[in-house]
């Protein structure tokens, strides 16, 4: 198998609902995102997926969320907007975007600083 990994970064605010302490109130934070693709072959190229093109995808989704009140955008306006929750949307919007059946969409980490972070991934 080949792994392929990008990273990216986007800045939002947010707040835990329910949680009991200062992450509680609205904050902020520049979340570190690294998205990871895994292939069984390579194309024509050598590659997995053109860097640019997968760095190009996964910008399309943070930009959806750079610079929100995540609270108020859809995802999760009902569910919190945690590092494994926000690790977990990208990671199934990524999804719907890769077609090309040799691709997989290995697991997608978020940091929320240089020493916390989640990882979603899907066990097969
Ligand atoms: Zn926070």
């Amino acid at each position: 198998m080949y792994k392929l990994t990008i990273k990216t970064q986007f800045s939002a605010a947010h707040q835990l609902r329910g949680y009991r302490g200062k992450c509680e109130n609205l904050h902020g934070h520049n979340w570190r995102v690294e998205v990871t693709i895994a292939s069984e072959k390579l194309d024509d190229l050598g590659m997995v997926i053109d860097f640019k093109e997968l760095k190009q995808r996964v910008g399309e989704i943070l930009e959806e969320l750079d610079h929100q009140f995540l609270n108020e955008h859809p995802p999760f306006q009902e569910v919190n907007p945690s590092s494994e929750n926000i690790a977990r949307h990208i990671f199934d919007r990524l999804c719907e975007g890769i077609t090309e059946p040799h691709l997989q969409v290995d697991q997608v980490a978020v940091w929320e600083s240089d020493t916390a972070g989640a990882v979603y991934y899907r066990k097969t």
